[in-house]
């Protein structure tokens, strides 16, 4: 009987990369839409020599996921377009608050001298810090805005971590699980009551990040030698070739060529358990028996597929909250356009702007001659800006992104070429309580015995690095023999 993966994003395709490894065939992707990548869309301008990336962008080599991804990209020979850490998409991060553009410090200056939008050095930050006593108890939670404004005061809170949380996952920094970002300094603080002292230990930790990192490729394997090279070049992020839908692209035909069955417009309908420790998928008119089923699906989708038999379940799943994300690509002809190198722009939610941030693409990556920028909007604040009756249309959003492109970036002439994508329920929101919810949902998995592992955004990180991961986790993790 076969194994079965739920979808094919780039988690569903990992899943089934470290599935094939592990167990061989037979193992099938079933993937509802006509292609792979799931939020991982990549258009390539090829006349103009510009690209647009409608979602994911860049990934970090760092730490053990990192190094898990590379060893991935490694092995599908994909190619790297790496940012050092000297270049200047890696140094300049800016924010748009209190009516400029703001370059965020990258150095020791900014700690004792003010930097707007911040009224005191940094260092009155960090003195907040070591005279500051009091920590939430212990195996509590509370939101990473809550923990920033009591370690730092509400000035970081406001304009460092909310923007912060924004460019990560969308969301507002006062939902946010501590534990999404800083789980370690959190814990650390209760541990030593301030997060300068669990600083002090996170560098230690990095030590043991890197020993951790040989230890998932301990099985006879090296370290992965563009892991190495990333070290040694000093990488910051890094892009592909052709985008980043390189990766799912290739890695489906990687698995098609062993023999992996990837359906594409193969909706799951329904997904029960049989008394015999069997799982049935319903695809399309179809009842297939699995014996084993990787959900890489977005929690509320397997919501959908479990609410029949496993209500209580469905329930837990539809606990994990997502938002929507406007992306708006914009190429302009001349590349004089653009008053500030960097990576980009944060808009802090105190601006009570529709604009979570924009992108510099082609400051980060060669656009030969062209200006290309992505703004994003909406995000944990899509309702308030956008969700009137009738709907708004992709005019009104291109429009908008427009005008906020004058006023924040002071670029007057329209863009040659745009494009806009609505992407609806795109990034799970790891709010406070986020990682008790993925054990009492695992919890639920284990007691009724289902064969059911689940890997994607919605549980062990948002990022590219961490479904990845994940994957890789859940597969080692899965217990039988085929
Ligand atoms: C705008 C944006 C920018 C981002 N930027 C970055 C970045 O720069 N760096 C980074 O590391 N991460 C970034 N991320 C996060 C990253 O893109 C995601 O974590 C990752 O793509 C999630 O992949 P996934 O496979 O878990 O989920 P998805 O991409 O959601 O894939 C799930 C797949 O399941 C399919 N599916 C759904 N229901 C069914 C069903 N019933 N049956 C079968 N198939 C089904 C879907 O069609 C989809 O293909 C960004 C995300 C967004 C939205």
């Amino acid at each position: 009987m076969t194994i079965a993966v739920l979808g094919g994003g780039i988690s569903g395709l990992s899943a089934g990369y470290y599935l094939l490894r592990r167990f061989g065939k037979p193992l099938t992707i079933y993937e509802a839409s006509p292609r792979v990548g799931g939020w991982i869309r990549s258009e390539r301008h090829k006349n103009q020599g510009f690209l647009f990336e409608c979602g994911p962008r860049t990934i970090r080599p760092k730490g053990l996921p990192g190094a898990n991804t590379l060893e991935l990209v490694e092995e599908l020979k994909l190619p790297i377009k790496a940012i050092p850490s000297s270049h200047v998409a890696a140094r300049n991060r800016m924010l748009y608050a209190k009516g400029q553009i703001c370059m965020l410090p990258n150095g020791p200056k900014g700690l004792v001298s003010v930097v707007p939008p911040f009224s005191k050095p940094l260092y009155r930050a960090l003195i907040h810090d070591l005279t500051t006593n009091g920590t939430v108890a212990k195996n509590q939670d509370e939101s990473i805005y809550s923990f920033a404004e009591r370690r730092f005061g509400k000035e970081i809170a406001d304009y460092a971590i909310s923007p912060m949380i924004c460019g990560i996952c969308a969301g507002d920094a006062r939902e946010i699980s501590v534990r999404f970002l800083m789980e370690t300094l959190f814990e650390q603080e209760q541990k030593y009551g301030g997060v300068l002292k669990g600083m002090l230990y996170a560098r230690f930790k990095d030590k043991a990040d890197k020993a951790g990192a040989q230890g998932l490729f301990a099985d006879g394997q090296d370290e992965p030698s563009l892991y190495r090279q990333a070290r040694q070049e000093k990488w910051a992020m890094y892009g592909l070739g052709d985008g980043l839908e390189q990766l799912p692209r290739t890695l489906r035909k990687y698995l098609g060529e062993r023999d992996v069955n990837v359906q594409l417009n193969s909706k799951c309908h329904n997904l029960s358990f049989n008394s015999d420790g069997c799982a049935v998928l319903s695809i399309r008119d179809t009842k297939v028996p699995v014996s084993h089923v990787v959900s890489s699906l977005p929690a509320y989708q397997l919501a959908q597929l479990t609410r029949t038999q496993h209500p209580s379940l469905a329930a837990q799943l539809l606990s994990i909250p997502y938002v929507d994300v406007v992306v708006v690509n914009m190429q302009y002809d001349s590349d004089q356009l653009l008053q500030h190198d960097g990576f980009g722009l944060l808009v802090p939610p105190v601006e009570n702007l529709p604009v979570l941030g924009i992108i510099f693409d082609s400051c980060c990556f060669d656009m030969a001659g062209n200006t290309v920028i992505t703004v994003m909007m909406g995000g944990r604040w899509f309702d308030k800006w956008f969700s009137q009756q009738p709907a708004v249309s992709q005019k009104e959003l291109r429009d908008i992104a427009q005008q906020q492109v004058r006023k924040i970036l002071r670029i007057k002439e329209e863009p040659k070429f745009s494009r806009v994508h609505m992407l609806h329920k795109c990034i799970p929101q790891y709010t406070v309580g986020h990682k008790r919810r993925v054990e009492g949902i695992r919890d639920y998995i284990r007691s009724y015995k289902l064969p059911l592992s689940l890997c994607g955004a919605a549980y062990d990180g948002v990022g590219i690095n961490d479904v990845i991961l994940s994957a890789r986790r859940q597969v080692d993790a899965v217990q039988f023999t085929t």
